[in-house]
């Protein structure tokens, strides 16, 4: 984790030097610029390891700054955390569907923003490991091969739709997807999914897992993740 890299996006001040002074002082590296324009070049140029961007910014707009980024296959590996305004939960969602790993809200604590960089970074910016393999969490088992689920020994009877939402989740662990994410991953020829028809689908999928339901996480007005392993 030390000597990791870290670009700031933001234009406030004050945020920037509370940013800087807990983030160097947990061992990392810091450079920072305050507008979108200026974070393409120094994205380009910094090769950052994760990039802190926040959304409200003057010119270019978070939100754009992420999908560029994000555009570039040089830079998809590049974890980026947004910053946003409490209750913004639209731009959450456009800035999750636009390629952000995560998100805390302003105003935060750097104990709680530490602790998110420090699970994105872990995660090394990978999604979707290794996808065929039996996923283990418990006593829960998720066989993507043979779309079966199991607690214990005992089969958890999933439809598609069910299975296919439980395996992005858990498979993504600690991972914030919006309804749209969970839709895109279900969606095909036979299978027609709409937005509300997600909440339903997680309230059932929920009720399948017995005791394992809470680990089904709503992210209020965001969307739905697989609880942590931290
Ligand atoms: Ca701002």
């Amino acid at each position: 984790m030390k000597d990791k890299k870290i670009l700031i996006i933001e234009d406030e001040e004050d945020i920037i030097e509370l940013l800087k002074y807990n983030l160097v002082k947990s061992g990392f590296n810091v450079t920072y610029v305050m507008s979108g324009e200026e974070a393409l070049n120094a994205v380009a140029k910094e090769n950052p390891d994760l990039i802190l961007l926040d959304l409200m910014l003057p010119g270019m707009d978070g939100l754009e700054v992420c999908k560029i980024i994000k555009k570039d296959s040089e830079n998809l590996q590049i974890p980026v955390i947004m910053l946003t305004a409490r209750g913004e939960e639209e731009d959450i969602i456009k800035g999750l569907e636009a390629g952000a790993d995560d998100y805390v809200t302003k105003p935060f604590s750097p104990k709680i923003l530490l602790a998110r960089i420090k699970t994105v970074l872990r995660r090394d910016g990978k999604r979707y490991y290794n996808p065929d393999s039996t996923i283990q969490i418990d006593r829960l088992t998720i066989n993507p091969e043979k779309h079966e689920v199991a607690i214990d020994e005992s089969p958890v009877k999933l439809s598609y739709s069910e299975f296919k939402a439980l395996h992005l989740l858990a498979s993504n662990r600690g991972w914030v997807f919006t309804r749209y994410q969970i839709i895109d991953a279900i969606k095909s020829d036979e299978h027609c999914v709409t937005d509300r028809t997600v909440d339903v689908l997680l309230v059932g999928l929920r009720k399948k897992l017995m005791e394992f339901s809470s680990y089904i996480e709503t992210v209020r007005g965001v969307g739905y993740r697989f609880k942590d392993s931290q």
